[in-house]
């Protein structure tokens, strides 16, 4: 398979020459791509996308998002902050934390986003500090069986929090108590769900409660729809996705008796893809067993492989013909550190560029300066131009908060 060289018409190798290694590259247009796929999967119904901002947090990469149609859904103050200074307004901003505390949640309802409820004794605080005069979404966590014919939803490890489907009595006596106006209902059934069946069930469980709550404005679906990880792997057909989902929430609206916005939160979907890091291969090292290249980069920038046993496919960027052998591709961190294990590569040499595929999502978000390492820069492609949107770590920055203390 011919693995990308440029993107826009820009050469990888390029940028690594002239931003160095390694390097998180962004290719705008795919992000764009993405979000008018989904725009057109999903045009029989008023739809909003709220990007899961923790994905890619830049604040360039969350104003082309923004440009493109998209809003915004956060998980902390930080993400909200971020939001607004890549002009959100916050208005199209939903905060979904997971148990924080109250200062928190005053501080949101403040700068005036949307706050998801994902607990009981939130809803109560709320009910007691806002009565009716704050509009909220409520979380629900459909993994439990509930009675009636409520139904079970897959168990997807990433769906954590939330309201108990069961609990739906006690939501609703609180809603009463304190007359609290609901204005959404929200399910993140996890991630990679590859199968519109497997959504409709977090759907149909949110459809069934909405009949509860006469004043909805949306039903939240979450996000989580899959991508393609390796050439043999395949992602969500977000054509059959969107008309499975509109369908069903048309019919919905009909009997609810009124036209509700569907929202959802994708977040690897938007900028999975559009995303490489480059790094350079610092040693070719041979042991009795294995090939190992190691790189200049390691855990500390993509974490995704060892937290997860994500896969990320790789390619040897400098050299795309010829011969390949296996390589276990390690990173310079003093733990466990495998990007890549057991991989067919062109030869690598030292010195070779090579490129971790579907590096968007979850990459320089969960990036870290643990070994005392600098973090890298990144790269956003738009409109055939290279755009630095973020500068490589200097030493200075491992300093910054420090108070060295004379002893
Ligand atoms: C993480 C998260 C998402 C996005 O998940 P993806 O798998 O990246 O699409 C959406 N909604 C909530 C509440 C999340 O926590």
């Amino acid at each position: 398979m011919q693995q990308p060289s440029h993107i826009q018409g820009i050469a990888l190798e390029t940028l690594a020459k002239d931003f160095g290694t390694p390097l998180y590259v962004y290719d705008g247009e795919k992000i764009v791509q993405q979000i008018q796929s989904l725009q057109t999967a999903f045009s029989a119904v008023p739809l909003r996308i709220k990007y899961a901002t923790k994905a890619l947090s830049s604040l360039s990469v969350l104003r082309l998002i923004r440009k493109a149609g998209a809003e915004l859904d956060a998980v902390s103050i930080g993400e909200i902050k971020l939001g607004l200074l890549a002009g959100c307004p916050a208005s199209e901003i939903m905060y979904t934390p997971s148990g924080v505390g109250f200062d928190e949640i005053q501080e949101a309802v403040q700068i005036g986003v949307m706050i998801n409820v994902d607990s009981l004794p939130l809803l109560e605080m709320i009910g007691q500090t806002y009565g009716s005069s704050l509009k909220i979404c409520i979380r629900l966590n459909p993994h439990i069986l509930a009675g009636g014919n409520l139904k079970i939803s897959v168990g997807h490890k990433e769906s954590k929090f939330g309201i108990s489907i069961e609990q739906l009595p006690e939501i609703l006596e609180l809603v009463q108590r304190y007359q609290i106006s609901v204005a959404g209902l929200h399910v993140h059934t996890g991630s990679d769900i590859y199968d519109a069946e497997v959504f409709l069930k977090g759907g149909n469980i949110l459809f069934e409660a909405a009949m509860l709550f006469p004043d909805l404005r949306f039903l939240d679906f979450g996000g989580g729809f899959k991508v393609a990880y390796s050439p043999e792997d395949s992602a969500t057909d977000i054509t059959q996705l969107g008309k499975v989902v509109s369908t069903a929430f048309q019919t919905f609206c009909e009997k609810y008796g009124r036209q509700l916005e569907l929202w959802i939160e994708p977040g690897k979907y938007l900028v999975s893809e559009a995303g490489y890091f480059i790094v350079k291969a610092t040693v070719v090292k041979e042991s009795p067993t294995l090939h190992f290249v190691g790189v200049d980069s390691g855990l500390n920038h993509l974490i995704r492989p060892m937290m997860y046993d994500a896969y990320h496919d790789i390619y040897n960027l400098s050299n795309q013909e010829g011969a390949t052998a296996s390589y276990t591709v390690v990173g310079y961190i003093c733990e466990t550190d495998t990007l890549a294990s057991q991989r067919q590569l062109h030869v690598v040499k030292e010195g070779d560029l090579l490129v971790l595929k579907n590096a968007g999502a979850y990459g320089f978000t969960m990036s870290s300066n643990y070994n005392a390492r600098l973090r890298p820069a990144e790269v956003l492609i738009w409109e055939g131009k290279a755009h630095l949107i973020r500068k490589r770590e200097q030493f200075e920055d491992l300093l910054h908060n420090q108070i060295s203390i004379d002893l």
